[in-house]
């Protein structure tokens, strides 16, 4: 529990207007995307560096866990405060403070809303690549933390590619900087890299300098159709040899796409079974050659029906198809365990075969889609809880899918982090020293286990 005095001291240091303590602002800072749900205190919304710094000093004379978050959007419960204590909201830190297009590079809060990043930096001609899906409502400071990934990863990489420096706030309050403005820097350990995905568990970001690259001036996309689940998992890496440099590949299964359809009130062809949405961009002239290619391989292959889209207007339509997969699985069931396996490209197909092996023989409903060309496959398990045993078989089946990912030699999580949801997974992952090496680089930062505690592992 916070003590009167130090609310009273929290409030007086950075005023009233700062921070609060009513109902309805530990309600709402007390879930995320995930079910899961942990009040705060105290919920305040630093509006520059010197905010985070006296927050943090006042909880850890008082010994207050803290908790940052910025859109709470996470998946895995990240930003949920597990202990109580203090919530460092970061929506008001939302200042894009430079777009150098001289040196290729952005410097933003922690809050700045990712769309609105690319937005920015696109009227000036150039790129910011990371685009979760999350894009809309997500802040870079979580994409940080989480080191967020999306559609492009296979040819952009994820959010950690394009970070070159960080500002953080230890626990204690005292400032350290992280990484240089340049993209080659191999000075001392790398504290930038581990400070990215650290879930806010080690420090709190509070300036970010991104790199930043020409955009793109031209795009196509293809929506192509299948008659088989593994012919269009197949597809993805058979494509990416033929060397058209995609730079999104989402592959979506007929259990996905057909939840999509009924979503939007259409109808789907009954012979398909996978669909795989591909874009290509670059300078109009080698997309237009790329484009030929592709429809070269499309017609040397076994596919139902290839739609190409050019225009913005076809392409937003396209794509649709894919942002609506989260909404419509929720229509399927009441209970959705999302979880972002990911396996090296070559165990794709099998991967995919597995599940839906293991769907049938447990009777679950496991809808597949995902990042393929990257090798993420996000596995929904649409779950009714009111079914007899529908629980304690979802629990073995995701038992037998991490122990086959990590048995190929993929991970637990390729975007989500692990927060409170995966930690029990953990273990297939790490060996007790690797956990034990964790423990120690966290106790390196926090020794008292006051940022944002119960989150990755049980650091107590
Ligand atoms: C519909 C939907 C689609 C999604 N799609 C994707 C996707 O394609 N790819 C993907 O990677 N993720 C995806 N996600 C997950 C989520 O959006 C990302 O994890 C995102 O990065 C979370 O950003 P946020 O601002 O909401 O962070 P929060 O959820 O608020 O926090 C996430 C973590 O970051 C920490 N944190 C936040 N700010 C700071 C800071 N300033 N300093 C230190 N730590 C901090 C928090 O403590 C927490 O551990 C999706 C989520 C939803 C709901």
């Amino acid at each position: 529990m916070i003590d009167k005095k130090v609310m009273d001291e929290i409030r007086k240091t950075l005023g009233k207007q700062k921070v609060f303590s009513d109902k309805e602002y530990l309600l709402t800072y007390s879930y995320d995307a995930t079910a899961l749900e942990s009040p705060p205190e105290l919920v305040v919304f630093p509006e520059n560096e010197k905010d985070i710094q006296r927050i943090l000093k006042i909880a850890y004379q008082n010994k207050i866990p803290v908790t940052p978050r910025g859109a709470g959007v996470g998946y895995t419960g990240g930003s949920i405060p597990l202990k109580g204590g203090i919530v460092i909201v970061f929506t008001r830190m939302n200042r894009i403070l430079a777009i150098d297009t001289e040196n290729f590079l952005a410097e933003v809060e922690p809050g700045v809303v990712t769309q609105h990043l690319q937005e920015e930096v696109e009227k000036k001609g150039l790129f910011y690549p990371p685009d979760p899906a999350s894009l809309k409502t997500s802040t870079i400071g979580g994409n940080v933390a989480e080191n967020a990934g999306g559609l492009r990863c296979y040819k952009y990489g994820v959010t950690g590619h394009y970070v070159l420096a960080l500002e953080a706030f230890l626990i204690t309050g005292e400032k350290i900087k992280a990484g240089s403005p340049v993209i080659k820097d191999v000075a001392g350990y790398n504290l930038k890299s581990l400070l990215v995905g650290s879930e806010g568990t080690l420090a709190v970001v509070s300036k970010i300098t991104l790199r930043l690259i020409p955009l793109p001036q031209y795009r196509v996309s293809f929506r192509v159709d299948f008659n088989s689940l593994q012919k269009g998992a197949e597809f993805i890496n058979y494509a990416i040899r033929n060397n058209i440099d995609p730079s999104a590949i989402e592959f979506i299964d007929r259990s996905s796409i057909s939840a999509v359809y009924q979503y939007l009130g259409l109808s789907l062809d009954d012979q398909l079974q996978a669909t795989v949405i591909i874009e290509l961009d670059g300078n109009r002239l080698d997309v237009e050659e790329r484009k030929n290619k592709f429809l070269e391989i499309v017609k040397n292959y076994d596919t139902l029906h290839c739609q190409v889209a050019e225009t913005s207007a076809e392409q937003e339509k396209l794509w649709d198809i894919r942002r609506n997969i989260s909404p419509a699985l929720t229509k399927l069931n009441p209970k959705k365990i999302n979880e972002d396996i990911v396996v090296p490209t070559a165990e794709i197909p099998g991967t995919v075969e597995y599940i839906n092996r293991l769907a049938k023989e447990y009777d679950l409903v496991i809808p597949l889609f995902g990042h393929f060309g990257d090798g993420n496959i996000h596995t929904n398990l649409m779950l009714n809880p009111e079914k007899p045993g529908e629980m304690e078989r979802a629990e073995i089946v995701l038992d037998k899918i991490f122990s086959h990912v990590v048995s190929v030699k993929g991970s637990i999580s390729g975007e989500h982090g692990i927060g409170i949801t995966k930690k029990p997974f953990m273990k297939y992952q790490f060996t007790e020293l690797e956990l034990e090496l964790f423990k120690r680089l966290k106790q390196a930062f926090d020794p008292e286990n006051l940022l944002n505690p119960g989150k990755i592992l049980n650091f107590e």
